[in-house]
């Protein structure tokens, strides 16, 4: 069941901190009760007890507040939690019709990538990917292709490209295509999508939204509750079934309460790296939109507002083998695929994703955490450097 609701917005802080306001009326517990069960029971007049509890497909209290909180945060009308990333962007793909045409943005997540290709290829629809980032390529190719749905990433993973959301919205519109914009590097802190004009906007959940890398979640928005694309998506999750537990939203709305304050800390941790990572020798080139360097900097300067995230890469001077050298010499850094959470990640991207995107294999994807940025820092040189452990 999709929330709608009236945007009550006082500052992200306060929103996340006090979980929009969950308050158990019952017991007047300051964190929301966690309700497992399955079913409800009904009255003797088979009368439900409450309206809103049927059945957990539909009724699920926890997952409620959560799209709630996260739909104010976006700015947005009404908000749809996924049990994964994936499955979010899945039921966005299934709304085109078999022979329908999509365009997506080139070199993105590529687990995105390889499914939506598959997705294509059987259900016939013309799949075209494009550079987004540059909004020539992109006009020429909506305005050629005509799609159903413009799928964009930004910041894009692993590459931090910035697609211009408003100029990109302006081409959509001119076509009747849908514009949606995964916007999991960006946060629902950093970054409102719909404001620049997109359709949906998506959050891999699983990343900086929980940020404890102990819940996998996906998560839709929109600004027209009532578009027939909302309402197919809506209907497709309810039917299909693609909900999230209610642990797992429980504990996301848990993790979600620190948002903006882990947010912060990462994305100002990731600004440091990244300078640090500019001057260092063996470093080749470094991707990350808060370097005034970064080809799309200033656009991030204008859709990005409090940090430019906690992602980003760099690439190492020298073969794909010093790169995993470096991934090797680290101490402090997990090796581990993902992003978004409190603890620092570093992961080879091509030994992750082959050739799917075209990632080179000298990259290595930086997901910054909490830790101390010295600490950090420290240990990024001397893997660096090459000093043995
Ligand atoms: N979008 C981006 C940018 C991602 O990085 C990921 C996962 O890494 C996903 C979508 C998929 O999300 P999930 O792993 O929650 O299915």
């Amino acid at each position: 069941m999709a929330t709608n609701h009236t945007p009550n917005r006082t500052s992200l802080e306060t929103l996340f901190a006090r979980a929009n306001e969950a308050l158990d009326e019952a017991t007047g517990g300051v964190v929301p009760p966690f309700q497992p069960a399955t079913t409800f029971a009904r009255r003797s007049d088979y009368s439900l007890v409450s309206n809103r509890h049927l059945y957990a497909r539909d009724d699920n209290d926890v997952v409620r507040l959560a799209e709630e909180t996260l739909t104010i945060a976006e700015n947005g009308e009404a908000g749809l939690l996924f049990p994964s990333g994936m499955a979010a962007i899945a039921a966005v793909m299934r709304t085109i019709p078999n022979g329908g045409r999509l365009i997506m943005q080139s070199q993105i997540y590529w687990g995105t990538m390889k499914w939506v290709r598959e997705f294509c290829a059987r259900r016939e629809i013309e799949l075209v990917e494009v550079a987004a980032h540059q909004p020539a390529e992109l006009v020429q190719t909506t305005e050629t292709v005509r799609p159903d749905i413009v799928f964009v990433e930004t910041p894009s993973n692993p590459w931090l490209r910035t697609v211009d959301l408003r100029a990109a919205s302006q081409t959509c519109k001119a076509v009747g295509a849908r514009l949606v914009v995964d916007s999991t590097a960006a946060t629902p802190v950093l970054s409102q999508p719909l404001g620049f004009g997109a359709d949906i906007v998506m959050h891999s959940a699983t990343k900086a939204v929980n940020g404890h890398s102990d819940v996998v979640a996906g998560f839709l928005c929109t600004g027209d509750a009532s578009s027939d694309f909302w309402t197919a998506i809506r209907t497709d999750r309810h039917d299909a079934g693609a909900i999230l537990g209610s642990f797992e939203a429980w504990l996301l709305l848990r993790g979600m309460r620190t948002l903006p304050l882990r947010v912060e800390r990462m994305s100002a941790n990731a600004a440091a790296i990244a300078e640090f990572l500019t001057s260092h020798n063996n470093v080749l080139e470094v991707l990350y939109p808060g370097l005034s360097t970064h080809l799309g900097h200033e656009l991030a300067q204008v859709q990005m507002s409090g940090g430019f995230g906690s992602l980003l890469s760099f690439r190492v001077k020298g073969s794909g083998k010093e790169a995993l050298n470096v991934c090797g010499r680290l101490n402090l850094f997990h090796r581990a695929t993902s992003l978004g959470g409190v603890e620092s990640l570093v992961e080879h991207r091509h030994t992750i994703e082959g050739d799917v995107t075209g990632v080179p294999d000298d990259l290595i994807r930086v997901s910054v955490g909490i830790e101390h940025v010295d600490e950090l820092i420290a240990d990024l040189d001397q893997a660096l450097s090459g000093a043995i452990r």
